[in-house]
């Protein structure tokens, strides 16, 4: 594999540990603010119109009050694929309900120039076996992967039944009638046997609470709202002509501004990127695939092959090969060799997380050097270096955003970890110095450490008027992830208390679609009305999850970000967060076992 612009790695023994923790303590410090997450603005009110769809347009039509065999809340992945699988196993009558205007979830919204999968689209991608479709790219872009989409929604008849531009206001079970009755904002009011909940964990776009934000008086918007009638080209790449001579803000520098600075560095008059804090950016080494070798490796089964080998690689599995080799799989070769390296005796708990912290170091500082290697300007380059555990924030790969501060057009603007101190009506400033813009675009994310409610709009209602919210209320239960007692009849879709496994979000999505396709063919055939997870089995799974480690992710000693809630204490609640206790590979060889048998041990069938 060639590496460009890659330094070779640090030896852990030239670093000095205590140094490199010192001055990560002092980084984190800096940033560590009493509001957390109230520091984020609301998208409401005055700031409403920044989640306008500015992609499709809202088409009116009758609200519906029928009964469906299945309703999906969201038309991301995990409604595609459980849409998708139940309809192999002869559940037809799927009806998706999508607050977009289109399916695709993630991929509907975020069409910023420069929008590409961070996981190789040979195990990104979910459904390629089964559609057909060769990804042209290692790591694909946005375009492709929405059409995919849409060719999913297709192929499976699942695009003709959904309900786009539509939020569920209310989820109730029925239990006189044993079935869910959805209500929506457009007055929809009907029913369904079965739900499932795939509304994603980063859906609701989110601003920084600048003081006066809504006294800018040019453009502005968010970049999962990318507004191309004022910047021109498109989400393949086309130049955003009508940028030519502007002055733009780019506010933000995680991994969405990592994939569009390069397009907006172009295209701009002049580029101001605010950063607070630098993302790690190491190599991506994107290549198209080459369709002869597709042919050759695409034999029946292979994406389930790929899919387990990436997750082998990397969460716990023992694959003598790595099919995928890329930088997901690379970081955890490299904690893996460090740790077998370790003498017999010192097979401990506390020399395993020395080796883990020598292992990171090594790679941050080869992504430190990385940017003096690329950037031209010292005083940039060393700005732009990470000052964390490279799992402290999202870890980001991209072969032309360091390159994009070597344009004379291009500035960056360092807060030093404080954040953009002001925006005016001509601007933006920090540290007392006004930077006039035409046009501010917010690459601030999406709100993840606030209430499930207020993310979804709508609090399910189970057994008895129990909410999920009140069942909840001292952290999440569930049986697997999926299933969760006194709600039946519903499927939760998504990675928590399951595989939890971030580095590849759609293979969760994936064995939860077969494990929910499998139960809702197996009640059918039984003529059970009702499926639900016992009280016992959810106990006894919450009791499993908590025996373990715990995340590897998410420490107070990290920079604050919403991997560690801002860096404040999330509380015990939080400590319901995890996955299953032997790792991503365990869960799915546990859970392909469990479906399998048929037996379905921990659900009633009633
Ligand atoms: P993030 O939340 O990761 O980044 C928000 C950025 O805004 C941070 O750099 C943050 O700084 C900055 N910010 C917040 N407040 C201020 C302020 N007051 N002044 C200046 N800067 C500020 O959002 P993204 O949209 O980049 O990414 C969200 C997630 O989406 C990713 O973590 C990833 O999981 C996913 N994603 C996946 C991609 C893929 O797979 N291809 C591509 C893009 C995103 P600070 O760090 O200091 O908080």
């Amino acid at each position: 594999m060639t590496v460009p612009d890659s330094p070779a790695p640090a030896p852990a023994a030239a670093i000095d540990k205590e140094a490199l923790r010192r001055k990560y303590r002092e980084e984190r410090d800096k940033r560590l603010r009493a509001d957390g997450n109230d520091q984020y603005l609301r998208l409401e009110g005055r700031l409403a119109h920044y989640l306008d769809d500015p992609y499709t347009p809202f088409v009116p039509r009758e609200p519906r009050t029928d009964h469906v065999g299945f309703a999906f809340i969201g038309g991301g992945f995990a409604g595609l694929v459980t849409g998708a699988r139940l309809v192999e196993a002869g559940i037809g009558d799927v009806r998706i309900v999508e607050k977009g205007g289109g399916l695709g979830g993630t991929w509907y919204w975020n069409r910023y120039p420069g929008a590409q999968c961070d996981t190789a689209a040979m195990v990104y991608m979910p459904l390629l076996e089964e559609t057909g479709h060769r990804p042209s790219e290692k790591y694909t872009h946005g375009p492709e992967i929405l059409a995919h989409c849409e060719r999913i929604g297709r192929q499976y008849g699942l695009a003709g039944q959904a309900l786009f531009h539509t939020e569920v206001t209310g989820l109730a079970w029925d239990e006189a009638r044993a079935l869910w009755r959805i209500r929506t904002n457009r007055g929809d009011d009907f029913s369904a046997q079965f739900i499932g909940l795939g509304t994603g964990p980063l859906h609701v776009p989110k601003l920084p609470g600048i003081p006066g934000i809504a006294t800018f008086r040019g453009h502005s918007f968010h970049t999962s709202r990318w507004d191309y009638g004022y910047t021109g080209g498109d989400p393949l790449g086309a130049p955003m002509t009508k940028l030519a001579g502007q002055r733009v803000a780019l506010i933000g520098t995680g991994a969405t501004a990592v994939q569009c600075v390069p397009h907006l560095a172009r295209d701009s008059g002049e580029l101001f990127v605010f950063q607070r804090t630098p993302s790690s950016v190491d190599v991506r080494d994107n290549a198209p695939i080459d369709p002869a070798w597709f042919e050759r490796i695409a034999t029946p089964g292979w994406q389930q092959r790929w899919l387990e080998n990436f997750t082998d690689n990397q969460a716990g599995g023992s694959a003598s090969e790595d099919l995928v080799q890329d930088g997901w799989t690379d970081l955890a070769h490299r904690i893996r060799a460090k740790i077998r390296g370790l003498p017999r005796e010192q097979m401990t708990p506390q020399h395993m997380m020395a080796a883990f912290e020598d292992a990171d170091h090594e790679k941050m500082e080869q992504i430190r050097a990385r940017a003096d290697a690329i950037v031209r300007d010292p005083e940039t380059a060393r700005k732009l270096k990470a000052w964390y555990r490279q799992l402290c924030k999202r870890p980001c790969f991209h072969d032309e955003y360091l390159q994009a501060f070597n344009r004379p057009n291009t500035h960056l603007v360092d807060t030093d970890g404080k954040g953009v101190e002001r925006i005016t009506e001509r601007g933006v400033v920090v540290a007392g110095i006004e930077y006039p813009v035409d046009c501010i675009v917010y690459a601030s994310g999406f709100e993840v450490g606030t209430e499930y409610r207020r993310r979804a709009g709508f609090d399910l209602v189970g057994r008895g008027g129990e909410t999920l919210s009140d069942h909840w209320a001292q952290g999440m239960r569930s049986l697997h992830g999926i299933h969760v007692h006194g709600f039946p009849n519903a499927f939760f879709v998504q990675p928590t208390q399951g595989a939890n496994l971030i580095s590849n979000v759609p293979h969760n999505l994936s064995e939860a679609a077969r494990t929910i396709a499998a139960i809702v063919r197996h009640a059918l055939d039984v003529n059970a009305r009702e499926v639900e997870a016992t009280r016992a089995a959810e106990d006894a799974w919450i009791a499993l999850l908590l025996s373990g480690a715990g995340m590897m992710i998410g420490s107070p000693d990290c920079t604050p970000g919403y991997y560690n809630n801002e860096g404040q204490d999330p509380g015990p609640r939080a400590k319901h967060n995890v996955g299953y206790p032997a790792g991503a590979s365990a869960y799915f060889r546990y859970l392909d076992d469990w479906r399998r048998s048929g037996r379905f041990d921990g659900l009633a069938f009633r």
